[in-house]
């Protein structure tokens, strides 16, 4: 059971999964779907083990910034190249939320 997905962590597992972040939820196929919930542990695991994502304030309980942040694959990379496909990951402000993706990976 999961209460929610912080938007950082929601861009990465998109982008993981190929899913667009624009499509709705019960429009996901069978398939779709299956990877997507395989890719929510994979992508929260990893950024548990990098101790978290420190953009500004977020630290651990000791204090200490995380380490994630060098390791996301679209967040705040727009304009950079996609690490898959090497098109530009482009940015879109989805409910007043910044939202990375790669327009060519991500259908
Ligand atoms: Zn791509």
């Amino acid at each position: 059971m999961i209460a929610g997905i912080g938007n950082i962590y929601a861009n990465e597992i998109l982008f993981l999964s190929k899913i667009h972040p624009q499509r709705r939820g019960d429009t996901l196929k069978n398939s779709e779907m299956v990877r997507l919930f395989k890719t929510i542990p994979l992508i929260l695991t990893g950024a548990i083990k990098h101790f978290g994502t420190t953009y500004t304030a977020y630290r651990t309980v000791e204090g200490e910034p995380g380490d994630n942040q060098n390791f996301l694959k679209v967040y705040q990379k727009a304009g950079e190249r996609c690490s898959r496909c090497r098109n530009l990951i482009q940015k879109r402000v989805l409910n007043s939320r910044s939202t990375f993706y790669c327009p060519k990976c991500q259908k």
